[in-house]
């Protein structure tokens, strides 16, 4: 029986083409095609500047930088996210402060932020996370965020693309990170891309990004100026991204939109297969926005099985389907648990999730046969492990 993997990506002959040309061109590090990726996915997203780093992570940290966190500084964040969203503020010897997410959506939940800022002096920050590539309610935090003189730093690792209120994730916040990890839904195999409308943020990040040199490697070996001479004026990083990263960043941008169908077609899909089963299928809170699917997970009714969410995905696996669970959330980890004292009673929404959820394979690649026998999987381990059947 064929395994049907959680994720995969979908590299395209064009992809090679580039990556191929890159290497035959002697510059393989951050050049040409680097700026050009920018360029086209500034426009793309609709934002001024685009900066491409080596993964979302690092294009987090540079962000939190920019906007002058430093120790003794709180940033407000959701436990249901991937640690990285949160790991971030410690780099910088900041201190994140844990809120809930909505039933819903699993996104931040926004009357919860808003106690938080009441409870806590020196909020520089709020991180939501667009969870599964659906939109948290950015208008109403960048209302709260405004009338209380803190940034808005929006993790839309899942989130290419996606649109709240008409509007593209990525020009709302003050500052937007993109990820292009592996199974993210364009990818660059690792890498990510920082957008923001603002001159003052764009040029720290930019110097930071590289050592806090003050002119990028590109232009110290093409620009008319002696080669050899540059001005540190910072401890920056290393992290920028290489032209065989963006050679296979900006053909998978050009099919961003095509993958999106094929994701969304696939969720449809599974929508009607699952259709009075004991589970909960996700669904957009505000259905004219835009869901980039990265994520497909199911709430499983735990009061009408007799399985646990574990067992669940042992015979998903055994039928040779693989899953995932996004995420454990943070309160669960000794390192945020143990620090922050943080009591999973006091996050209950993302406990029930995370005692039910279910990340179902959801990608472009799947063929139409892979998607009915995932369907059918479903169904029959639901059917068969029924209460009172
Ligand atoms: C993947 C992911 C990240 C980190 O992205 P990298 O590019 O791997 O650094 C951050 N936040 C969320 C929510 C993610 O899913």
């Amino acid at each position: 029986m064929e395994f049907i993997p959680y994720a995969l990506p979908m590299i395209g002959k064009e992809e090679i083409a580039e990556v191929v040309d890159t290497l035959e061109s002697g510059w393989l590090t951050t050049g040409k095609k680097t700026k050009d990726f920018e360029t086209q996915f500034a426009d793309y997203i609709g934002a001024e500047f685009a900066l491409a780093v080596n993964s979302a992570t690092a294009g987090l940290h540079l962000a939190l930088e920019a906007l002058g966190v430093g120790p003794g500084d709180k940033v407000i964040t959701t436990v249901h996210t991937f640690t990285a969203t949160a790991e971030v503020i410690r780099y910088l010897g900041a201190d994140p402060v844990f809120v809930d997410i909505e039933g819903d959506s699993f996104n931040i939940d926004v009357d919860e932020v808003e106690s938080a800022i009441e409870a806590h002096e020196n909020v520089k920050v709020i991180i939501p996370v667009h969870y599964a590539g659906q939109a948290a309610n950015i208008d109403r935090l960048m209302g709260i965020a405004k009338k209380h003189g803190i940034k808005i730093l929006e993790d839309a690792a899942h989130a290419l693309p996606a649109t709240h209120n008409s509007k593209k994730v990525g020009t709302m916040g003050d500052i937007t990170v993109f990820s292009f990890y592996a199974n993210k839904t364009i990818t660059t195999g690792e890498g990510g891309m920082i957008v923001t409308n603002n001159a003052e943020y764009r040029d720290r990040m930019s110097c930071m990004r590289l050592h806090g040199i003050s002119r990028d490697v590109f232009d110290r070996f093409t620009s008319k100026k002696p080669s050899w001479h540059y001005n540190v004026v910072a401890p920056g990083y290393k992290y920028n991204l290489t032209d065989i990263a963006s050679s296979i960043g900006m053909h998978q941008l050009k099919k961003a939109d095509i993958l999106k169908a094929r994701r969304e077609a696939i969720a449809q899909a599974y929508n009607e297969g699952f259709a009075g089963l004991p589970l909960k299928t996700p669904y957009l809170v505000n259905p004219e926005d835009v869901h980039s699917w990265h994520l497909y997970v199911v709430q499983l009714d735990l009061d009408s099985l007799t399985i646990s969410r574990d067992r669940f995905i042992e015979l998903m696996a055994e039928s040779g389907i693989g899953t995932s669970v996004h995420y454990i959330p943070l309160h669960r980890h000794p390192y945020w648990k143990e620090n922050y004292k943080l009591d999973a009673r006091c996050f209950p929404k993302s406990e029930y999730a995370y005692n039910r959820i279910v990340s179902l394979p959801n990608y472009p690649k799947m063929s139409d046969e892979q998607v009915e026998r995932v369907i059918k999987t479903v169904r029959s381990i639901l059917v068969e492990n029924m209460k009172g059947g």
